[in-house]
């Protein structure tokens, strides 16, 4: 997504040759704009799939995610990451090792909110050991819902989050892929 490559390139701060921080527009302050076309493209790749639910992760999966799920007209599922007081039902749960905070964390969701028919899309900000994603997906599936594609805005591709989603035979499509950040410049992998 060309809108989005640019916006990469000219706010984006990189940390070493691993992290991208796009605070500006999508981790802290949000492009509301930028994010509804995301919407939209997230949108037409997946609409033939039939999708009842649009899951994500708090709390930067929930700006793109949202607008996903107002386009195909679904109720929008975000995944908790503490447990709050008032969740008093029953409740699904995971662990998940996180890329940038180098910690675990848990993953959570009420089962009241999947149905056995669902048919679930994905969608997260960044993409990069895919632990996050697969974290998702388990809880998904464990829930009895089938997990019909993971959507990601941001896909760090020199690191092996899509091979490992894509080996357990999920679809993942990415709006931006890095292949490289390299002294604070970001490339792209071409796409044909
Ligand atoms: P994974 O679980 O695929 O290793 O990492 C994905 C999660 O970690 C995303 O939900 C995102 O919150 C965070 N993350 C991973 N890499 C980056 C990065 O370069 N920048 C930012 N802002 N978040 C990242």
């Amino acid at each position: 997504m060309k809108k989005l490559k640019e916006k990469i390139v000219k706010e984006g701060k990189t940390i070493g040759e691993t992290i991208l921080k796009v605070d500006s527009f999508l981790n802290h302050q949000v492009d509301v704009e930028l994010m509804q076309e995301i919407g939209k493209k997230f949108a037409e790749h997946f609409r033939d799939k039939n999708i009842t639910k649009v899951v994500t992760i708090e709390s930067s999966g929930i700006a793109p995610a949202t607008m996903v799920a107002m386009q195909l007209k679904v109720p929008l599922l975000f995944l908790k990451k503490q447990k709050p007081n008032t969740l008093q039902d029953e409740f699904l749960q995971t662990t998940v090792y996180s890329f940038t905070k180098e910690r675990f964390y848990e993953l959570m969701v009420a089962k009241k909110y999947v149905e056995k028919e669902d048919r679930v899309l994905i969608i997260d900000d960044f993409l990069a050991n895919g632990e996050a994603g697969l974290g998702a997906i388990r809880l998904m599936e464990e829930a009895g819902a089938k997990v019909v594609g993971v959507g990601i805005v941001i896909e760090k591709a020199f690191q092996p989050g899509r091979s490992k989603i894509e080996e357990k035979g999920y679809e993942v499509y990415s709006l931006a892929r890095i292949k490289r950040i390299e002294e604070g410049h970001i490339e792209f992998v071409e796409e044909n």
